[in-house]
């Protein structure tokens, strides 16, 4: 089930809204950039909306549990994902307003939006990890080579997105 909430029960009250949507049920849909992330479980929201000057505002907690793959030695671990002060304001009337059907507002596209953002690109184990290749390579042989192309070794070696 989607999140949504109905204006009419926002009148001058807060609405508190707790539960769990499934990745399915976020529409998570992973793209090439996180193809090394996998969720793990769903997401788990704790959630108070309320309404003031046609804008409605959204806050509370978010959780999801992620498992990456490490993008240099590939070894999966686990990826949390917790936004405890998650916040959004949108406005329901004006130039700006957000669509919505009939009296309800999905947040779906919300959620999903700002658990994409807190995704890596190019996970890691550990920022020290020194991945399979760099051990298993011998180091070519040093003499001549300027430092500067070993930066670029570097880069090169880096996981193109
Ligand atoms: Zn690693």
């Amino acid at each position: 089930m989607a999140i949504k909430i109905q204006l009419d029960d926002l009148q001058d009250e807060q609405l508190h809204l707790e539960g769990e949507l499934t990745p399915a049920e976020l529409e998570l849909k992973l793209s090439e950039d996180e193809a090394l992330m996998q969720a793990a479980g769903p997401l788990a929201y704790a959630l108070t909306a309320s309404e003031s000057d046609d804008t409605l505002i959204v806050f509370g907690r978010l959780q999801m549990d992620f498992t990456a793959e490490c993008g240099r030695c590939l070894k999966p671990f686990d990826f949390p994902i917790n936004l405890p002060q998650w916040a959004v304001a949108l406005p329901l009337k004006g130039d700006d307003a957000i669509e919505f059907n009939g009296d309800s507002v999905d947040l779906t596209p919300w959620l999903r939006d700002d658990i994409l953002l807190g995704l890596p690109q190019h996970p890691l184990c550990d920022s020290a990890c020194e991945g399979l290749v760099s051990k298993q390579e011998t180091p070519p042989p040093t003499d001549d080579k300027p430092s500067e192309d070993w930066s670029k070794l570097d880069d090169w070696k880096q996981p193109k997105s």
